[in-house]
């Protein structure tokens, strides 16, 4: 351990905490971010070669922060000399491996970064005045033992971990393959070598995987199954006044109402962002169609339909389960019935959560919660008690809305923690730049009518409208 304190300590290396790597650079913090992976990559598992990311590469590290920043995804094509391409294909879009290989070029380039090392415990110094800012002491396993580091604010960017409803890994080898979604291009070929492989799930994973899985069957191929809890196979919504709740007013509105009435809405808004894109939902019913000119069989394509349960078939209980397979146990939302289901390969596009991080416990009294054990996370993103100290990034859904694991909102939340660790505005938000209004005016005034001398009749009726 050295006895130097750092400004600012990242845990985690996904494009949230380098983006504030880059954000910070120029500042002249003293900032250092580790990461338990050899080095940046971006689920190499769902890279498929034609995928572009959601959000247009102006949501890059950078640009919507500062876009004469060195970092910006435009000066990356300049430098390798792809610029013109990219301005010639006139996709506002990049492909998922360009954001990939871009993220990597920024972190071979910013200082401040230590790979191989994974955070396991955060403890507050003991420190003589109640009344001092905090140090926190952060250890770090590396391959050649432990560090340690000293650090006044500590910036959590760990992500989420991949979520399925059952246990897997009983149930993969032996003649059968389980696997999470973010394996799947690993092991890609096993599924294809398969007789039947069932992908569960609704959103944008599910489909390319089922999408990528149909389109390779061919005709000797596995039969390939879809089934999915929602209720039908949704689009994700991306029009601009919806596109307006990527707002910081927005995230202000939602902030300021009750928990419950947040969680409500987080349920109601889940295909503003959870669906698929609407282009390949086309794209799998026209290779649907293809097939079925050509004579071959579909396989199952179920929504409302929830996976409850899966065992392998061989010794289970009951006798007419093929061998070698797995039986899942389905249940249908719409007609409350249970049925079991037969298949070789299971596909757990079924999301990802947070976890919450072990090396918290340490300092677990100092981290503010609901009542719900979550995060208590301020408007600036903090979550100690005293909110000034350790900031959260993706972790924050249930108080800032859906938007945060938006990549678009990355540069706007680093500049508001900078802003908070800076103790002075660096890079400016701006406030308003949605064309709606979110909520009523907090005057209770129709702001598009001068205001009024009183409360006429007329002003009572408009409001009601
Ligand atoms: C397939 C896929 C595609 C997506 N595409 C888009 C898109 O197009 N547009 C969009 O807006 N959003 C997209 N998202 C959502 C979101 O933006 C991404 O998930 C994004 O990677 C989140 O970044 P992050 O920095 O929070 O975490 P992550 O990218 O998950 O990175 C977290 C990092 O923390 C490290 N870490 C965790 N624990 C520790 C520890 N204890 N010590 C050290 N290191 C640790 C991990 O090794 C990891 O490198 C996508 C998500 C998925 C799954």
């Amino acid at each position: 351990m050295t006895g130097e304190v750092h400004d600012l300590l990242g845990v985690g290396i996904g494009p949230f905490n380098l983006g504030l790597a880059c954000l910070a650079e120029p500042l002249g913090l003293d900032a250092v971010f580790l990461d338990a992976r050899d080095g940046f990559a971006w689920y190499h598992g769902l890279m498929f070669d034609d995928a572009t990311i959601q959000v247009p590469f102006l949501a890059d590290l950078v640009t919507l922060a500062d876009p004469t920043s060195p970092y910006s995804f435009l000066n990356y094509l300049k430098q390798i000399g792809r610029l013109y391409p990219f301005y010639i294909r006139e996709d506002f879009q990049p492909l998922r491996a360009e954001y990939d290989a871009y993220c990597r070029w920024a972190s071979e380039r910013v200082g401040g970064l230590r790979w191989g090392r994974e955070v396991v415990d955060v403890r507050r110094e003991e420190r003589g005045d109640d009344d001092e800012a905090p140090v926190y002491r952060v250890t770090a396993i590396t391959p050649e033992g432990t560090e340690t580091y000293r650090t006044r604010h500590l910036v959590l960017g760990i992500g989420t971990a991949p979520w399925a409803p059952i246990d897997r890994e009983p149930l993969d080898g032996d003649g059968s393959v389980a696997l999470h979604a973010s394996d799947y291009l690993h092991r890609r070929d096993e599924l294809l070598s398969l007789g039947s492989v069932t992908v569960v799930g609704s959103g944008q994973s599910a489909a390319e995987i089922y999408h990528d899985l149909l389109s390779s069957a061919g005709v000797d191929g596995p039969r390939i199954d879809w089934v999915t809890r929602s209720p039908r196979f949704f689009p994700m919504e991306y029009t601009k006044l919806t596109l307006e709740m990527t707002s910081p007013e927005y995230i202000d509105h939602f902030y300021a109402l009750p928990a419950d009435q947040r969680d409500r809405m987080l349920r109601e808004q889940r295909s503003l962002y959870k669906g698929i894109n609407a282009d390949l939902i086309n794209e799998i019913h026209d290779l649907l169609y293809r097939r079925s000119v050509h004579g071959l069989a579909s396989g199952l394509l179920a929504a409302a339909t929830t996976l409850d349960g899966a065992a392998r078939a061989v010794g289970a209980a009951r006798a007419d389960d093929p061998p070698g397979a797995l039986r899942l146990d389905l249940s249908c939302a719409d007609t409350g019935r249970f049925w079991t289901h037969h298949t070789d390969g299971l596909v757990l596009a079924t999301g990802y959560s947070p976890t919450p991080p072990r090396f918290l416990e340490g300092i677990a009294d100092e981290i503010d919660r609901d009542e719900r054990g979550r995060y208590r996370v301020a408007r600036d993103h903090t979550v100690d008690r005293a909110h000034s100290t350790i900031h959260v990034q993706n972790a924050e859904e249930h108080t800032h809305g859906l938007t945060a694991p938006d990549l678009g909102m990355g540069a706007m939340r680093n500049s508001v923690i900078l802003r908070s660790i800076c103790g002075r505005e660096v890079y400016p938000v701006e406030t308003s730049i949605a064309f709606q209004q979110f909520g009523a005016p907090a005057d209770g005034a129709d702001p598009a009518q001068p205001a009024p001398a009183h409360d006429s009749p007329t002003t009572r009726h408009q409001e009601a409208r």
